[in-house]
């Protein structure tokens, strides 16, 4: 039966990214090596690397004065390393979620985190917007997409202090103007690729201002040095990641990705607002075109694991919501077909009907 992936991340990868790479395993740009097994610093290998820097630099518009980087273990792992490279005394947050909490957690080893505003309160079903950004603070991290409650903030705010962005679940969805951040990051495996990498584009005059000394590994100037290989880099997560651009350039590019995510998102929210068996958990003017969470209404409550049971059935993958909130998750990225969003609309409306 065909299956339809809303899985979170790892999730769905475009089939011409996917088909691509698995060729380049058995043989590398015709020379006769896999990806795999060729020396990362083969000229082949060179140029992949520069192709998918330019990739970004043209899909994102990304100015010249901003770096970009691949580097190894994920969003994570920046939750770290971005303190450690920009933070001399305090750094502001916005707290939306489970990645913001776990990005402070990391922040306060280097300095103090003043929480600017919180959705803590209604388990961070709405982005904050009553707020004032301290300009004693060395910087102001946001969430753009919150992946596990389905909200996002959907456009470039001002800062008057440098803006530092995990991005891990919107890149690439939508039209963003870099010049307003100072660091956008992320995990590449829901937009962009698979795990094994983040990406960092940072404003390269942020850099070299600390107080205290910092290990080369963390230092981002080591890694523009390097051009992302100051040491081995996961060539494979890049592989798929440049083959993963590739194909949005192909789709038109991030502007045109961005009115099919619209579609894809407005399709399934419709459906939720139509039925009466369920629920969308995110206020409305915060809802994500990425990450659809829902649940089913009082009256219906019973029947979650039945209609799980029955969309199982009917191929749909990876749409349990996030142990935190319950109920349903649909994610439906960049790479996921708008005839998989159609299908589960379909299974909705099927069930509904089967279950007056
Ligand atoms: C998935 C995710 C992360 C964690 O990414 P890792 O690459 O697994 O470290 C961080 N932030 C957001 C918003 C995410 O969706």
């Amino acid at each position: 039966m065909k299956k339809y992936n809303f899985n979170a991340g790892p999730c769905v990868l475009p089939r011409p990214a996917v088909e691509a790479s698995i060729d380049a395993i058995r043989n590398f740009d015709k020379t006769g090596i896999g990806v795999l097994e060729i020396s990362h610093r083969s000229p082949g290998w060179v140029k992949v690397m520069n192709d998918c820097v330019d990739l970004w630099r043209e899909l994102l518009h990304i100015p010249d004065n901003y770096k970009i980087l691949f580097l190894a273990g994920g969003a994570s792992t920046q939750f770290f390393t971005i303190p450690a490279n920009i933070l001399n005394k305090k750094a502001a947050y916005l707290q939306t979620g489970v990645w913001a909490n776990k990005a402070m957690k990391e922040a306060r080893f280097y300095g103090e985190v003043e929480v600017v505003a919180s959705s803590e309160d209604k388990t961070y079903s709405y982005i904050p917007k009553e707020y004032t950004i301290p300009t004693n603070a060395d910087y102001f991290h946001i969430t753009t997409n919150n992946t596990i409650y389905g909200t996002e903030l959907k456009e470039d705010i001002d800062s008057p202090i440098p803006l530092v962005a995990d991005m891990s679940s919107d890149i690439m969805s939508r039209p963003i103007d870099v010049s307003k951040y100072g660091i956008i990051y992320g995990g590449a495996q829901k937009n962009v690729g698979t795990a094994g990498i983040a990406f960092v584009i940072v404003r390269e005059d942020l850099l070299g201002k600390l107080d205290r000394p910092i290990q080369s590994m963390v230092d981002y100037r080591s890694h523009i040095k390097g051009e992302s290989m100051f040491n081995t880099p996961p060539v494979f997560s890049v592989y798929v990641m440049y083959q993963t651009l590739l194909w949005v350039k192909s789709m038109g590019g991030v502007e045109a990705m961005h009115k099919i995510n619209v579609d894809k998102a407005n399709l399934l929210y419709n459906e939720i607002d139509r039925s009466k068996m369920f629920v969308g958990t995110a206020a409305k003017e915060d809802r994500s075109i990425m990450n659809v969470c829902f649940v089913m209404s009082d009256e219906h409550k019973d029947k979650e694991t039945a209609f799980m049971d029955f969309a199982k059935d009917q191929g749909m993958v990876g749409i349990k919501g996030h142990r935190s909130v319950g109920g349903f998750r649909a994610s439906i990225y960049n790479s996921c077909p708008v005839e998989a969003v159609e299908a589960l609309v379909k299974c909705m409306q099927d069930f509904e009907k089967a279950n007056q």
